[in-house]
């Protein structure tokens, strides 16, 4: 499972080790209550979902965890994800906010592998964050006030990986993959 702070390139890094068929991933697709950035599809990146829905599912029992990460904005691991992965033979991969990732160790404990993706700088963050150029300024600010608050529980996660270079980086992670 890999947590960071949003523009880490926690997407980039799933996106590539996705594409080596020997760490045979299935990616976790969570539900969300934020509307699709760029050419983000419904089931694909997200299973985009209105706040109503996102609640009720939650008060329903559906999810294995959820967090409100920012301020309105919801989102959640389905238990049928899980399940679908896991029917599929496949080892599970989930994008995860750091107070998801530390639930979900809590949950599958030696099962699960928590990697923390750290930015080289809180610079090259923000530069991220703006030239992924889908996100308003209000929503650029909110993550990057939240950034600090999501680092400072790099400690708690297995390993850390620097996302200096990309595949310097995804090479890093599937090593750890593989000999986990
Ligand atoms: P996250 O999923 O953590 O929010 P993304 O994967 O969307 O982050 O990456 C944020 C932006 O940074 C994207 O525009 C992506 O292309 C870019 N990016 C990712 N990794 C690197 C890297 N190692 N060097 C430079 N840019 C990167
Ligand atoms: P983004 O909007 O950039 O796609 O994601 C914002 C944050 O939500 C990231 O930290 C991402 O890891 C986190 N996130 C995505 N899916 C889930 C999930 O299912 N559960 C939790 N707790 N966080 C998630």
């Amino acid at each position: 499972m890999l947590s960071a702070p949003s523009g880490t390139g926690k997407s980039s890094i799933i996106k590539k080790l996705l594409e080596y068929p020997e760490l045979n991933l299935g990616f976790s697709v969570s539900a969300t209550s934020r509307a699709p950035r760029g050419t983000e599809q419904h089931g694909v990146e997200y299973y985009f979902i209105s706040h109503e829905e996102f609640k009720r599912r939650a008060d329903a029992g559906e999810f294995v965890e959820w967090e409100e990460v920012y301020p309105g904005t919801c989102y959640g691991t389905l238990k049928s994800e899980v399940q679908r992965v896991t029917d599929e033979g496949k080892n599970l991969i989930m994008d995860i906010d750091v107070k998801g990732g530390i639930n979900v160790k809590k949950c599958f404990g030696e099962q699960a592998i928590t990697i923390f993706i750290l930015p080289p700088s809180k610079e090259e963050l923000e530069r991220r964050l703006r030239g992924r150029g889908t996100d308003a300024e209000d929503v650029i600010k909110k993550r990057l006030d939240k950034a600090d608050f999501e680092l400072s529980f790099a400690s708690q996660f297995d390993v850390r990986v620097v996302n200096d270079d990309l595949d310097r980086a995804v090479e890093k992670v599937k090593k750890i993959i593989i000999e986990a």
